[in-house]
């Protein structure tokens, strides 16, 4: 799997993995102070950043103090870094559900909370009970179910540039050998529809009632392409990079697709991957 993160040599001013929270907290004090803004990937599995790069600091939670994994009976305590599959396999041999699909996903666990991402109509927000970050000023905060709301591919927490650090899910206890079968069938499910070119996923949220790709390929989009981005012949909802592709061509074969796809049914698609400019305007 190779998502079509960053096309550019210029990629961004500076990257930062920090080895802990306290160095988090210093680099996110540095930047404040320079006036420089950040932007936060997990593993780049659902972005597309500009050809020119970021003008400001990427940082990745993806060293081992961010990927610590502790469960204990019915509850986990997840470093932002883990991969959902490493959550998915390590949850099921302990016996617990409610990760299975995630065995099917390349993202890390920060990643899915702010995506809240879900695949066979659960997701990340049904599981959790605790999200511990650090906010935009280096506060350490702590929010509970109460103080998030997730619903279909959104967690409120994405709107305040929140450092997802730790999370805490809550699952239920089941045989082993059920969840380690669920896996399996979804996993099965979803190589049906594998795709081996590099892509993000997909590219459209499903409108209500409908699903992207029914309209995509309605409005008889498959295989249309700009440069080297293509509307998958697989899966009408998903873009790929046939090598070449320019950040540019993949956003404005995005544009094709809406206005098509307007056009033909009155249904605006809002993107589900992530367009990251190269300045971000506030912060
Ligand atoms: C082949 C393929 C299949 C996919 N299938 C599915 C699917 O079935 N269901 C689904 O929901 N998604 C799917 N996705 C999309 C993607 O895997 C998910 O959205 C995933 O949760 C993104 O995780 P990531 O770590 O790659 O996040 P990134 O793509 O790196 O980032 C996504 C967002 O999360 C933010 N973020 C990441 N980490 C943190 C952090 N620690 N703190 C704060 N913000 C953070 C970023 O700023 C960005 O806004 C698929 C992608 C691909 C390439």
């Amino acid at each position: 799997m190779q998502p079509y993160i960053i096309q550019s040599r210029r990629a961004c001013r500076h990257f930062f993995k920090p080895d802990s929270v306290e160095q988090l907290l210093t680099f996110l004090d540095i930047i404040n102070d320079e006036r420089i803004k950040y932007f936060v990937i997990g593993n780049g599995t659902n972005l597309l950043f500009a050809d020119n790069g970021f003008r400001g600091a990427v940082i990745q939670l993806s060293k081992p103090a961010f990927r610590t994994l502790e469960i204990e009976s019915d509850s986990v305590i997840c470093g932002s870094g883990v991969s959902m599959i490493e959550l998915a396999y390590k949850t099921a041999e302990m016996g617990l559900s409610g990760c299975e699909y995630m065995a099917g996903l390349p993202g890390s666990v920060g990643g899915a909370i702010i995506t809240n991402a879900g695949a066979f109509g659960q997701d990340i927000g049904n599981v959790i009970e605790k999200v511990e970050s650090i906010d935009i000023t280096g506060k350490r905060i702590i929010f509970g179910t109460n103080d998030i709301s997730f619903s279909y591919r959104k967690c409120s927490l994405s709107q305040f540039n929140t450092v997802v650090t730790r999370v805490f899910l809550r699952l239920l206890k089941e045989e082993r050998e059920s969840v380690e079968k669920r896996i399996k069938e979804f996993l099965s499910s979803r190589d049906k529809s594998h795709i081996n070119t590099a892509n993000a996923g997909s590219v459209f949220k499903n409108p209500a009632n409908v699903s992207a790709w029914k309209l995509i390929d309605g409005a008889g989009l498959r295989n249309v392409r700009i440069g080297g981005a293509r509307v998958s012949d697989k899966h009408a909802n998903v873009i790929v990079n046939e090598g070449n592709a320019t950040s540019r061509d993949i956003k404005n074969l995005i544009e094709i697709v809406q206005i098509k796809v307007f056009e033909q049914f009155g249904i605006g698609l809002e993107t589900e991957i992530k367009i990251v400019p190269e300045v971000l305007d506030a912060q």
